[in-house]
């Protein structure tokens, strides 16, 4: 089997724990929704579309790293996620790994 051109967009897979990461930042800096999150996550490059960010952050809530509810803004009704202390827990361990793994990657730039 050939092995797919990879590219930043297919590639979403190898992101998977980066963008969680990245959704739980933002969680604990204050409350999010969907929308500014599929928003803020593609001015960093990753494209996720409603359908894939919308159980991403059902997940998180799932397993108790954020917790939403729901908030009038006009006629419209939308939910908003905050991280809870065990979220804040699972980001604080979070970077402690990103750190080690940034070092180890950029150790060598020449590679
Ligand atoms: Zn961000």
């Amino acid at each position: 089997m050939r092995p797919a051109e990879v590219n930043a967009v297919n590639c979403q897979e190898i992101y998977s724990g980066l963008i969680r990461i990245h959704i739980l930042y933002h969680a604990c800096q204050g409350p999010i929704f969907g929308l500014g999150m599929i928003e803020e996550l593609a001015r960093h490059g990753y494209r996720l579309s409603a359908g894939t960010l919308y159980p991403l952050l059902h997940g998180l809530e799932m397993k108790g790293y954020l917790r939403s509810r729901e908030v009038r803004s006009g006629r419209s009704i939308r939910r908003v996620y905050r991280a809870t202390s065990t979220g804040r827990k699972a980001l604080a361990l979070a970077r402690v790994k990103v750190k080690e793994l940034v070092g180890e990657l950029l150790e060598d730039d020449s590679k």
